[in-house]
């Protein structure tokens, strides 16, 4: 054991902890977790725990199907809405085949190889999640309805805005876990809320990303209440997207300082996000419900980017004061596997900088409300889920990047989701009843 595994022994031995949550997501970003009991820890850290995969959805139904999860130190977290006595704390956890062979369905090993590979070429790279969900009431049962908790729009106070207590309560609860939020709002649709976090290294973001909508999920249903992620739980009321700020140094530049006209590799690195944000939509935009947000109530559609405007997929902001400048990516949704999302994001920019491509230029039309002819010039993101599984599935850049069994069961369980929604009678109806809960 290195000396982090020994400190965080001490830590449990020492802080009354009780249960020990090892975490880690399907390959659908789902959370999953096993609880053990502190006396199995430095065994879990020497030789893992095994689990039996096959019985996981979302686990390429393996054929061996013994897997082991090695709890990662530097991801302790206690609970805070666990028992204060009795702790209950929380690692994520890296995945292996009983040889130690790294498993190919584990998004964090993916994304461990990614940062890797940008720390190789000499870049630092850091994410700022910005996440929006809606609240919705319980009904008499304790099941979800889709009524919204309040009526409350944009930047909204009390009593129109009723979620500051909720929001107060996720945004402490993150703090007391070292996760720090640093804004939290009203957002325009009902019942729909935002919380927005400092930037940290990819694979803390996702880590973090995760642990954020557990916070969120926990807090609504304490409060009498469901949190929901859909991309787009409501017609015509605006969708929830999870937009992600990136910021890149090189030698300690930033890519994008004072503006990214300054920085070729910034250019370049940009034009490789936008060349497969295509490609990408499948695991950026994983449901069919996904597809109903794209293009309207500011979710973006067109394959550009603008120093301004929200329609294009990508804007980069002028440098405002005090913040590393970034550029921010509008199209993701709550529902994904950030760890796979986000090291496909960085493989695509990276080979943007080696093949040296060229940023088109900027669009800053607004392409909301622009004619059919301007929008024209523009490529659009895929329009269906069945779309971007297509679009996935002839990708060279997918097959380079995702190992073939996780790429595999990732399009044969979209296919069969898309499937069963297309053979609905009422469609709205089987998407509710697949998705919602
Ligand atoms: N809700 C929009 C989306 O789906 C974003 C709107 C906003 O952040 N103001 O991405
Ligand atoms: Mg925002
Ligand atoms: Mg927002």
């Amino acid at each position: 054991m290195d000396t982090t595994m020994s400190e965080v022994v001490q830590f449990i031995q020492e802080n009354d902890v009780k249960f020990i949550r090892l975490a880690f997501c399907d390959i659908f970003g789902n959370q999953k977790n096993i609880a053990i009991q502190p006396t199995e820890l430095t065994r879990a850290f020497e030789y893992g725990i095994h689990f039996n995969a096959s019985a996981l959805r979302g686990f390429l139904n393996v054929d061996a199907s013994d897997l082991l999860l090695f709890p990662d130190p530097a991801t302790l977290s206690v609970l805070p809405w666990r028992p204060a006595q009795g702790r209950v704390v929380r690692f994520y956890c890296d995945i292996r085949y009983p040889d130690g062979t790294p498993f190919e369905g584990d998004g964090r090993y993916l994304l461990r190889q990614a940062s890797r590979r940008a720390r190789k070429a000499g870049y630092s790279l850091t994410m700022c999640t910005a996440s929006e969900f809606y609240l919705f009431e319980l009904d008499e049962n304790g099941h979800p309805t889709t009524i919204p908790h309040d009526h409350g729009e944009y930047f909204d106070v009390a009593p129109l805005d009723k979620a500051e207590n909720v929001r107060r309560q996720i945004c402490l609860t993150l703090e007391e876990m070292n996760i720090q939020p640093e804004s939290s709002h009203h957002e325009q649709g009902p019942g729909q809320n935002e919380v927005d976090f400092r930037a940290a290294e990819a694979l803390e973001a996702a880590d973090n990303f995760v642990t954020f909508k557990w916070v969120v999920k926990s807090m609504a249903s304490s409060s009498g209440l469901y949190a929901s992620f859909l991309p787009k739980p409501l017609q015509n009321t605006p969708g929830s997207g999870l937009h992600l700020a990136v910021s890149i140094t090189k030698d300690g530049q930033n890519l994008f300082h004072p503006s990214i006209e300054e920085s070729e590799e910034g250019r370049q690195f940009v034009a490789g996000v936008l060349r497969r944000a295509a490609e990408m939509t499948i695991f950026g935009n994983p449901l069919t419900n996904s597809f109903q947000r794209l293009g309207e109530f500011e979710a973006p559609k067109y394959i550009t980017w603008s120093h301004q405007n929200r329609a294009p997929l990508i804007t980069v902001p002028l440098a405002t004061g005090g913040k590393p400048n970034r550029f921010k990516l509008r199209s993701f949704d709550g529902c994904i596997n950030p760890y796979i999302v986000f090291a496909l994001l960085i493989h695509a920019g990276l080979d943007g900088i080696e093949n040296k491509l060229e940023l088109a230029p900027a669009c800053e039309e607004n392409l909301f409300t622009s004619s059919e002819a301007v929008r024209a010039r523009y490529d659009a993101l895929p329009e269906s889920l069945c779309e971007a599984i297509r679009t996935a599935q002839s990708s060279d850049f997918i097959a380079k990047y995702l190992p073939e069994k996780m790429r595999t069961a990732f399009f044969a369980a979209k296919q069969a989701e898309h499937d069963r929604i297309a053979l609905a009678d009422d469609r709205t109806a089987a998407e509710r009843q697949l998705y919602f809960e």
